[in-house]
């Protein structure tokens, strides 16, 4: 069965960084995974919430909501600290996505590169970090032995891909994006279920209009990938399927 697995920051960057393409995968029977590493309490839009707990709970209910309107097969927000994922431990963050990436085994993970995407989030971009040491790491037998002790396996990923784009938002901190190397059209149906999963996080529903703006400024129906890493060397050529070459086990 074909596998791919989505690596983020905060709940809606499923919908607004790979939404589109999530969607274009799950109509091609791929089954689809969202690791999601906090529940991102540091949000200025806190809805009805009067606590961390609060909102925390509040956005875990609306991940989970805009994971069914993206047809997500499995959805998980883990519990790392919003705003503050370059000040987490590096060993401990990629070794948690290694252990996801042995229990669900993808063929191709997909997550934001060093830059942090469009926004330049820094969480963003250390999300992209842990992702890719976890990418190498999960194939090893001796990174985290210690999870290998029940019966899980290594796993090798094929291929890895950061999101990217051929445009930059001028109001942002300055950033270096990862050349595109894929491009996946998701088409207008699709582009307005994606916005349709982004309004499911009604907590920052005072960001629509800027996310809007932002989304307009691009050729909105396209989705843009670099390909970052593959578990067997290769040129890069531009690819429009992100299971291009991709081996069935
Ligand atoms: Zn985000």
């Amino acid at each position: 069965m074909r596998k791919l697995l989505c690596i983020t920051a905060h709940p809606d960057d499923e919908a607004g960084a790979f939404g589109g393409t999530l969607l274009v995968y799950g109509e091609r029977g791929v089954q689809t995974s969202v690791v999601c590493l906090t529940a991102g309490t540091a949000a200025r839009n806190r809805g009805t919430s009067r606590s961390n707990e609060e909102l925390a709970e509040l956005r875990r209910r609306e991940f989970a909501a805009s994971c069914r309107v993206l047809k997500v097969a499995h959805g998980e927000v883990l519990d790392y600290p919003d705003a503050k994922l370059d000040r987490v431990e590096l060993y401990r963050a990629a070794g948690d996505l290694a252990l996801r990436i042995r229990e669900i085994r993808p063929q191709v993970v997909i997550t934001f590169g060093p830059d942090g995407g469009l926004t330049a989030h820094l969480d963003h971009a250390m999300a992209g970090l842990f992702a890719t040491m976890a990418f190498e790491w999960a194939g090893r037998p001796d990174r985290y032995p210690e999870q290998l002790q029940g019966g899980l396996t290594p796993h090798r990923v094929q291929k890895l891909y950061y999101a990217t784009s051929d445009f930059i938002l001028t109001d942002r901190q300055p950033i270096a994006p990862p050349p595109v190397t894929a491009r996946i059209e998701i088409g207008k149906e699709r582009f307005a279920r994606k916005n349709e999963a982004f309004r499911q996080h009604t907590t920052q529903t005072p960001l629509f209009d800027r996310v809007r703006k932002n989304l307009e400024h691009s050729t909105s129906t396209t989705e843009m990938y670099h390909l970052a890493a593959t578990s067997s060397p290769r040129e890069a050529t531009l690819e429009s399927d992100l299971f291009e070459g991709v081996e069935d086990e």
